[in-house]
């Protein structure tokens, strides 16, 4: 499937049972490095072509389920090879519309090919039948599919946090209808249609649009399983959506993150310094598993700061994502440049020193895009909106602390945990990484840094429900179903 690169308008539709659906109206994505170009169009999805999409995976989910393992995994090692050869247009059209440099747009393919592949290579092993014999008979112990899978993914990795689920739904045997955000819907389009090109009619459908037709995905009973990817605020939306036909979910929601520097962190170590720029600012912030709020042990938080600010001018260069010399391009979109533009302001209010990090590569580009100077907050108290938010964007707040018992307190009291860093001696690091409430703890690095997708990735609290990757991410597409057979029918203590 040919991609349009570079300045080429590409327009996506309503994808149902293998064919694009004309709509009667589209909308237009800008580029948030230049808004005045269109990247392309995509449609607005009605209500009633929604719940045709349902009824077209429901309709499919019949006979793939009856499709062996091993059919699904062929199928879905051709698609990974498909995404490989046109890579490169994907990258190119994902940096487009998103307004993340080429390298990164790279990366956010990299981890989806590595999950894909990870997920065929495990499958097997992780959907097999459990036969036991005992005392009193046989029992089996299979894990079938769950049928419609709806999978709604967030505008931040919309290729990698779409194929997060897309992947092991249809391996274990589910159809799928995605909804890609509004603000990304191009790429994510793509290469959900590269990979139904695979798969028979109807098994991967495609919708457009926003609540509305989200709203038809969270309530339509014949969607069995909600996989998830955004906002806190959404998802009890969707909760209470989904109440009425009791579905189950997968929520994969927001969090704000802690980078913890223990006293025995080494300050002078560049390479560690850099990491932590790197898990500050990746993707201009807007990473769900960023390092959010910075707590620096006291003895050691001057000297920190100053080398931060040092890793941070040489590491952070703002400009054209085309550009190979750019590390951190525009935000995404307007409404959340101002989020992130109102909790520097409302820091700088209460007294916050802001430090603006990096140098501007084009200043007539930084002018016309969505940019924002990434900053340093320093000064602030650790109850400020700007510690206590998830910003999702290029500003960090570095807070000192004065023991473990306080930091981990810091930590812990969040409405989140998604995921947290610790810092220093590797021994003294994991000792307080156990204290954390946190879906993943990283120890010397933070962010996609050390994302493994081998191990099972979710947040404790409002951070969500479940997990995805490892063996549990393919699990989480299935019902546990058991087949008794006992040897003694009657019991002991029901009279005759
Ligand atoms: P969002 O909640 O605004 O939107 C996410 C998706 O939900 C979009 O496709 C949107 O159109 C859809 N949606 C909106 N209202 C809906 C409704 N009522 N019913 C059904 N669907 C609805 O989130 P966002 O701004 O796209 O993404 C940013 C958020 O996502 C941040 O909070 C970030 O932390 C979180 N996130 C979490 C993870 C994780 O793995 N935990 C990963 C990436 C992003």
């Amino acid at each position: 499937m040919a991609i349009q690169a570079d300045q080429e308008t590409v327009i996506v539709e309503t994808f149902i049972n293998g064919q694009h659906v004309k709509s009667l109206s589209q909308l237009a994505k800008e580029n948030p490095t230049n808004p005045s170009e269109i990247v392309g169009y995509f449609p607005v999805t009605t209500k009633e072509q929604a719940v045709e999409a349902i009824e077209a995976a429901a309709g499919a989910f019949k006979t793939w389920k009856q499709t062996s393992i091993d059919e699904r995994i062929m199928m879905m090692r051709k698609a990974i090879e498909k995404i490989r050869t046109a890579e490169s247009e994907i990258v190119h059209l994902l940096s487009r519309e998103h307004g993340k440099p080429l390298y990164d747009a790279h990366g956010e393919i990299y981890v989806s090919l590595m999950w894909m592949e990870f997920a065929c290579n495990e499958v097997t092993s992780a959907l097999q039948e459990e036969i036991k014999t005992h005392e009193n008979g046989k029992t089996i112990l299979s894990y079938d599919p769950m049928g419609v899978v709806a999978a709604i993914s967030p505008w931040n990795y919309p290729i990698a946090l779409s194929t997060i689920k897309i992947a092991p739904a249809l391996l274990a045997g589910n159809t799928i209808v995605l909804k890609p955000s509004p603000f990304t819907p191009l790429a994510a389009a793509k290469v959900a249609e590269i990979i139904a090109s695979e798969f028979p009619a109807g098994v991967i459908n495609v919708v457009h649009g926003d609540a509305d037709v989200g709203v038809e995905l969270t309530t339509n009973p014949h969607v069995t399983k909600i996989a998830f990817t955004g906002g806190t605020e959404t998802a009890k939306h969707i909760i209470k959506a989904a109440s009425e036909t009791i579905k189950d979910m997968t929520l994969e929601l927001g969090g704000n993150d802690a980078a913890i520097f223990l006293e025995s962190f080494d300050v002078h170590d560049e390479r560690a310094m850099r990491r932590i720029v790197i898990s500050n600012f990746l993707t201009t912030g807007q990473i769900c598993m960023i390092a959010k709020r910075v707590y620096v042990h006291r003895s050691i938080y001057d000297e920190f700061v100053e080398k931060y600010i040092e890793a941070a001018n040489r590491w952070i260069r703002i400009g054209d994502p085309f550009d190979s010399n750019t590390t951190v391009g525009p935000v995404n979109n307007l409404k959340q440049k101002n989020v992130v533009l109102g909790l520097v302001e409302d820091a700088q209010k209460r007294g916050a020193k802001v430090i603006p990090l990096g140098q501007i590569l084009d200043q007539k580009l930084f002018d016309q895009g969505y940019f924002l100077q990434p900053t340093l907050v320093l000064d602030c108290d650790v109850h400020d909106p700007i510690v206590v938010e998830e910003q999702f964007g290029p500003t960090v707040p570095i807070l000192p602390f004065d023991d473990e018992e306080q930091v981990v307190h810091l930590h812990n009291e969040s409405i989140y945990g998604l995921t947290s860093s610790v810092w220093g001696k590797e021994e003294d690091a994991i000792s307080v990484a156990r204290q954390l409430e946190a879906g993943t703890t990283m120890i010397n690095t933070a962010a996609v840094q050390g994302l493994d997708v081998r191990f099972p990735f979710g947040g404790f609290k409002q951070s969500g429900i479940g997990r995805e990757y490892g063996a549990e991410g393919i699990r989480t597409y299935t019902e546990k179903h058991v087949i008794n057979v006992p040897k003694t029918l009657d019991l002991p203590y029901i009279p005759e």
